[in-house]
């Protein structure tokens, strides 16, 4: 019972830890592999004994042991972040090809939501990822069960919203809604069905206009809203709790 949990949190640890070297180098086009990792203040290589995710973070106090300079707390946060995703699907779902790929899609989804945060774009790459994560879980389905009938719902979700803020894009002349965030959309519902892909896609609605409209009365932000984050979130929303809330819903019409 324990194993599992425990398993995906140490993975999620460690891929939270390749996240954040994506986050920062993906925007800049730098590559994710090869380059070594570096102090951004003083330049020098990293010991692999300063790499170990959450822990070398904790022992050095957040600073760099050459120059002292402060370490970012995106790291510990991205690592604990994606390690608590990992887990939480780890106990939501059951068949290892969908919690694979479920957890692939989940911090893809959070790498989005920190670089649009920062950037105001979604990187392709990232989206690019969640739909082939829909590709192979179309396979998946496909190779259990041979009926295209199956995987139908998933080809709608690929137009389900995108489509129609394609059209909405195209009428308002790029002003209404970003062409990432309905990329995004495409990739997502392709993995996730058109049922969940509608319902993230009006969490994160709902979430954003709330959150931003009292950060522009309180905070003082600017008129642009950034979905992205908040698609994220709501997109994880649905796939964590999408099913049993339209189980519900349904039973009460
Ligand atoms: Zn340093």
């Amino acid at each position: 019972m324990v194993v599992k949990p425990a398993l995906f949190a140490l993975f999620g640890l460690l891929t939270g830890s390749f996240l954040n070297v994506c986050i920062l180098r993906v925007p800049a086009h730098k590559s994710v592999i090869t380059a070594p990792s570096r102090c951004p203040d003083c330049g020098r290589r990293l010991h692999p004994l300063e790499l170990i995710p959450l822990f070398s973070y904790i022992a050095q106090r957040g600073r760099c042991r050459g120059c002292g300079g402060k370490i970012s707390a995106q790291y510990p946060v991205i690592e604990a972040a994606n390690a608590l995703l990992w887990v939480l699907a780890a106990l939501r779902f059951g068949s290892v090809p969908q919690l694979i790929l479920s957890c692939a899609a989940l911090s893809a989804l959070l790498g989005l939501a920190v670089i649009d945060g920062r950037t105001g774009e979604i990187p392709f790459g990232f989206t690019a990822f969640i739909g082939v994560c829909g590709v192979l879980n179309i396979s998946v389905k496909l190779w259990v069960n041979l009926y295209f009938i199956t995987v139908i719902s998933y080809i709608i979700g690929f137009f389900a919203v995108s489509l129609p803020l394609y059209i909405v894009y195209s009428v308002t002349k790029r002003r209404a809604v970003g062409g990432g965030d309905i990329k995004l959309l495409a990739a997502s519902g392709l993995f996730l069905g058109w049922k969940l892909v509608i319902l993230g896609f009006f969490a994160a609605c709902l979430t954003g206009t709330v959150t931003h409209l009292t950060r522009m009365k309180f905070a003082g932000a600017g008129r642009e809203l950034r979905l992205g984050p908040y698609l994220a979130l709501g997109l994880a929303f649905a796939m964590f709790f999408g099913d049993a809330l339209i189980d519900r819903y349904i039973i009460l019409i």
